[in-house]
């Protein structure tokens, strides 16, 4: 069976980085892998091309998609618009049309890179988790919401927290559907002592676990997960959190392993469709000058693989040739160290699909 994957580069390095990765899926046809690639417009790509940062074309080919392929998108060139047509309101508008509930941003450090981090090797080698962040809900789009003028004359500014079961029950699902493939261990991170909202989350994720027998569940609050993932980070396998919390915590966890250019994410609903993006922007400092880091995007097809295709196998290899690729020493600037050879976007996407085509 073919299946459709809408390429979509978008802004500063967007390009640079897809062209990469879209090499390395095309490779793989040569393993019997039966894709059809298009490619659309989003972000301020988009707003320059026809003036809306998600055309109704773009959102067509998507939905017709069995996975959606980003870059990333923004700049400062778009940052004076309005904010309904602001690049960003591309990709939030893609996880909310598409109804992508679940974000899975794994942060796992190559041992290629420990030096690169910046805790003590001892603390995060080995390092392998998962955060899986409640996407469309929460804070970042409960109503009402907005500034409003006070009786008294100042302005207050207001937003709700707000799930409701069925949220909670299927972020909670996603996360240990996860944890029965890696470590059977489920962390749920919330505000249960102040924030009732997550007193509810904390009784539904515990009211699923009961499905789950061989995955252990523990409760964290926010404030002391922050804290962990820095002291201890190696003690989660599964994270699952809301929206808000899980916007900080994965940034945290990024940060771990060195490289904000290594690490990739999904963002699913409740099929396994799903849009795959490496966690960083657009970079608009080096955009253009092809020394950006490919392999987060690399890794996000890898994840594309597991998720969407069900090819666990072709998955492990695009691992397998990233790892290689660190292996020969080739390092572009970002997770550059002594002794390593320099490599642009290019030479990195490169010396992938060559170890694939081994
Ligand atoms: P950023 O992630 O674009 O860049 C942060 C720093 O990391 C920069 O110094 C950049 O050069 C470096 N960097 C990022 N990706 C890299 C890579 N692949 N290889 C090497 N170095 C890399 O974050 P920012 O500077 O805060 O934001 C820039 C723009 O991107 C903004 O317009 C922002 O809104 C947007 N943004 C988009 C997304 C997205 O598309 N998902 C996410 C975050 C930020």
């Amino acid at each position: 069976m073919s299946h459709k994957v809408l390429v979509l580069p978008g802004d500063g390095i967007g390009p640079e980085i897809m062209a990469e990765a879209v090499k390395v899926l095309e490779s793989l046809r040569s393993d019997g892998l039966e894709i059809e690639i298009e490619h659309g417009l989003v972000g301020g790509a988009a707003y320059d091309a026809v003036g809306t940062p998600l055309p109704e074309e773009t959102l067509r080919l998507a939905r017709a998609a069995d996975a959606v392929l980003l870059g990333a998108v923004g700049g400062p060139k778009w940052e004076s618009l309005d904010i309904a047509l602001r690049p960003e309101k591309g990709l939030l508008g893609l996880r909310s049309e598409l109804g992508l509930f679940a974000n899975l941003r794994p942060a796992l450090l190559y041992p290629q890179l420990v030096s690169a981090s910046s805790l003590k090797a001892e603390v995060v080698s080995g390092l392998d988790l998962m955060i899986v962040r409640e996407l469309t809900g929460g804070i970042y789009f409960g109503q009402p919401r907005g500034i409003r003028m006070r009786a008294d004359g100042q302005r207050e500014g207001f937003n709700t927290l707000i799930y409701s079961e069925s949220e909670i029950r299927r972020i909670a699902r996603v996360a240990f559907e996860t944890a029965m493939k890696r470590g059977r261990r489920v962390c749920s991170v919330d505000k249960a002592n102040v924030l009732e909202c997550t007193e509810l989350w904390r009784e539904v994720v515990s009211a699923v676990a009961k499905d789950y027998p061989q995955v252990s569940l523990t409760h964290m609050y926010v404030d002391n997960a922050a804290m962990q993932l820095v002291r201890a980070p190696k003690q989660f396998d599964v994270i699952v959190t809301t929206n808000m919390f899980g916007d900080i915590l994965s940034d945290e966890a990024a940060m771990l392993t060195g490289s904000i250019g290594m690490l990739p994410s999904a963002s699913l609903d409740a099929a396994n469709k799903g849009m795959y993006e490496p966690i960083h922007g657009s970079a608009p400092d080096i955009a253009g000058k092809g020394i950006a880091n490919p392999l987060g995007t690399v890794l996000s097809v890898a994840m594309l693989l597991r998720y969407t295709l069900d090819r666990p196998d072709l998955a492990l290899r695009v691992e397998h040739a990233v790892a290689a690729a660190l292996d020969q020493g080739l390092r572009t600037t970002d997770i550059y160290t002594d002794g390593c050879s320099r490599v642009g976007t290019a030479q990195m996407g490169a010396a992938v699909v060559e170890v694939l085509r081994r």
